[in-house]
């Protein structure tokens, strides 16, 4: 049976269907996915919410750091007795999305995941490739990032930064002057994504993009007054929260190394 999984910060996708809360310990999250997860009897491919090395072991994980430093690749290839490839959500998503989704037919393209933080990948030609977005620098932004920079893209525009500062989660915020300058916050970060690497198109996906409709228009009229000098078209993740998991399905379609952690 072929399977693959989404780990993320707050919830873990089996493609068997189940879904269970990831849990914030690396080991209760290993003995969790023992019992969850059907036997497996050809490859599989695993989104993660962080950082990871070409050999599976977790770098970074805001989200999750008591993941940080432990061998996911090696121990889910014990646990499942098959080969496992595991890449960063945003690299996973955008696989889905270039492979499957909104993103076909695009050789330079990008994908944005906006959830508790704020993921993101590109793809140029056969080379796919994780970047660190979230964090780009917003000049005049004094706000400190989880990641110990001061004034990252993240503070202004991710659901976990925006809950801590705002006392709430961002779903329950329905004030339209807080969405107007979310979405001016975002087309900068979106912009600058696309004119660093001249990518033709984008996607937005995460659950805060998912969950708000209405961010779309802001978004897209925020967008047009700011990006000018290059086209760029930029739209929803077609696959929504299932983007990260059909790109894991598809991980070990690619040449090991197409995929720059
Ligand atoms: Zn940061």
């Amino acid at each position: 049976m072929s399977i693959s999984l989404d780990i993320g910060g707050t919830w873990t996708r089996v493609s068997s269907g189940v879904r269970l809360r990831t849990e914030p310990s690396y080991d209760n999250q290993l003995a969790r996915l023992a019992e969850a997860v059907p036997r497996a009897t050809a490859p599989v491919g695993v989104s993660f919410g962080g950082r990871v090395t070409a050999a599976g072991t977790v770098r970074v994980a805001l989200n999750l750091r008591d993941y940080e430093g432990r061998p996911l690749g090696a121990d889910l290839s014990a646990l499942l007795g098959v080969a496992v490839r595991v890449a960063h959500d945003a690299t996973c998503g955008l696989v889905g999305e270039a492979l499957a989704g909104a993103l076909q037919g695009f050789e330079r393209c990008g994908y944005l995941t906006l959830s508790t933080g704020v993921g993101a990948a590109l793809r140029l030609g056969g080379v796919w490739l994780t970047t660190e977005v979230g964090h780009q620098l917003v000049a005049g932004n004094p706000l400190p990032c989880d990641c110990g920079q001061t004034g990252c893209l993240q503070t202004l525009t991710g659901g976990g930064a925006l809950r801590r500062r705002l006392g709430r989660p961002l779903e329950s915020v329905d004030d339209q002057a807080f969405w107007a300058a979310y979405a001016e916050s975002l087309a900068l970060g979106v912009a600058n994504f696309a004119l660093a690497a001249g990518l033709e198109a984008v996607a937005v996906g995460g659950a805060v993009a998912l969950g708000r409709p209405a961010l779309w228009p802001l978004l897209q009229a925020a967008l047009a007054r700011v990006l000018t000098y290059q086209r760029v078209v930029v739209l929803p993740a077609r696959l929504g929260e299932h983007a990260p998991l059909a790109g894991a399905a598809r991980l070990w379609t690619l040449p090991a190394d197409a995929v720059l952690h």
